[in-house]
């Protein structure tokens, strides 16, 4: 099976946007052993539009095309590919009241070009969109079928789990494929792949591979199966094996970040936390709160910037500030111990340090934090951490917040 992608927008051939979508798409074919021969990027020209859908459905068996789906004049997909198949554009009813549908729960007034986008090349299929105004398209042309999907990613990859896979899945003739990814935190990407080597082997079903992003390790698993049953059983001891090998330091899986993880372990044991932040800024409760439900855990967050904001709403003695400086551990235990008692939650979270660039000295250099966690037990422990003074303010303060959150973590499981 070969399969050809393109994307629409003048946006892509400016420059201005980068194409997330085809390598996205190209990555996600490959699962299912599609080998993806051409990407096409192409402006929202008609006659560009139309040549390359033309000349692509005519190689492939698998056309994804990305973008022009919206309400303006300039977006020009369902034309083109109205003009490669040699069709008029049918306005279908359905879809125009969905799109009326979206807009009426959302109270935003709809506008006429959105008409447009309940337009399709006659014999084409409309493809349902939950993520968003523009339906998608299928349709038939030479040997190939041919996937419209917004430019949007969020709704184009959802459209395509939702249209394509089933296809692919069925083409493929090789059952069920299924994906799972386990998060970890806290493991060298070289130390799980020690772990988890035999298991990494390629002429294994599961397949595993492991990427880094930011400190947090994800392993991506594949499992195959003639019926669904069978490829959930794969799945089900693949991940269990993981997690055994690996322990502690597997946090969650799919979205799971390290606050949603700390999110679920205090609804779970109805325990609450409450945070004082000074370099990270508001960083940490910002990430506690992204979780929906997050009132039942969150209580409230101080961002204690100056040292007088330390003193006044979080009871710092001025003393120790001016004794061991504001970047110490006393401060930091302060902090948190004062803070837990001030909100009355179970849990508190005392952070200070020097986020950097500049600030930093020989004793205490750019990337020193200290991370305070007081707990229900009454006991406040203090960590130093140097992230090290070559990292920008932007990573010391995203490190200092998965430390942070990752210590709360380890901590909710030990006393559950
Ligand atoms: P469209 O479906 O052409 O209206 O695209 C809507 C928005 O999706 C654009 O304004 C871009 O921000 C984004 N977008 C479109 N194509 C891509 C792509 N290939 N990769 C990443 N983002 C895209
Ligand atoms: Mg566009």
């Amino acid at each position: 099976m070969i399969a050809e992608i393109i994307s629409i927008g003048n946006e892509l051939t400016t420059g201005q946007t980068v194409d997330t979508n085809a390598p996205w798409l190209a990555a996600r074919l490959a699962e299912f052993g599609v080998t993806c021969t051409r990407q096409h990027t192409v402006a929202d020209e008609l006659a560009a539009i139309h040549d390359v859908i033309d000349m692509a459905a005519k190689r492939a068996n698998v056309l994804l095309i990305t973008g022009g789906l919206g309400p303006t004049p300039d977006d020009l997909t369902r034309l083109g590919l109205a003009q490669a198949m040699g069709v008029e554009l049918d306005f279908h009813e359905a879809s125009h009241r969905r799109i009326e549908a979206y807009f009426r729960s959302r109270k935003r007034p709809m506008h006429d070009g959105n008409r447009q986008q309940a337009m399709f090349p006659r014999g084409a299929e409309p493809l349902m969109n939950e993520r968003g105004t523009a339906p998608g398209i299928y349709a038939r042309l030479h040997d190939s079928r041919v996937y419209c999907m917004p430019g949007v990613p969020s709704e184009m990859t959802w459209m395509f789990d939702t249209y394509v896979v089933p296809m692919l899945q069925e083409l493929a003739g090789e059952g069920v494929i299924l994906r799972s990814i386990l998060r970890t935190f806290g493991m060298s990407e070289s130390e799980v792949g020690e772990k988890l080597a035999d298991l990494m082997r390629r002429d294994r079903n599961p397949t595993i591979g492991t990427s880094a992003a930011d400190l947090i390790i994800s392993i991506r698993i594949l499992a195959r199966g003639q019926t669904r049953v069978e490829a959930e059983a794969l799945m089900a001891d693949e991940i269990q094996e993981i997690r055994q090998r690996l322990g502690q330091v597997v946090y969650g899986e799919g979205d799971d970040t390290l606050a949603t993880a700390v999110g679920r372990r205090l609804i779970e044991t109805r325990q609450t936390v409450s945070i004082a932040e000074s370099c990270t800024g508001g960083m940490i409760a910002k990430r506690l709160t992204d979780l929906p439900g997050s009132s039942a855990y969150m209580k409230q967050g101080f961002v204690t910037y100056a040292n007088e904001a330390k003193t006044a709403l979080l009871g710092v003695s001025a003393d120790d500030i001016r004794e061991h400086g504001a970047v110490s551990e006393t401060v930091a235990l302060q902090m948190a111990a004062n803070c837990r008692v001030r909100s009355g939650t179970d849990y508190a979270i005392g952070v200070t340090g020097i986020a950097g660039p500049s600030g930093g000295t020989k004793e205490k250099p750019v990337g020193l934090v200290y991370i305070a966690l007081a707990s229900p037990d009454g006991e406040t422990k203090v960590k130093e951490f140097r992230f090290g003074d070559n990292l920008s303010r932007e990573q010391v303060r995203d490190r200092t917040a998965k430390a942070a959150l990752n210590w709360l973590r380890r901590k909710i499981d030990q006393q559950s």
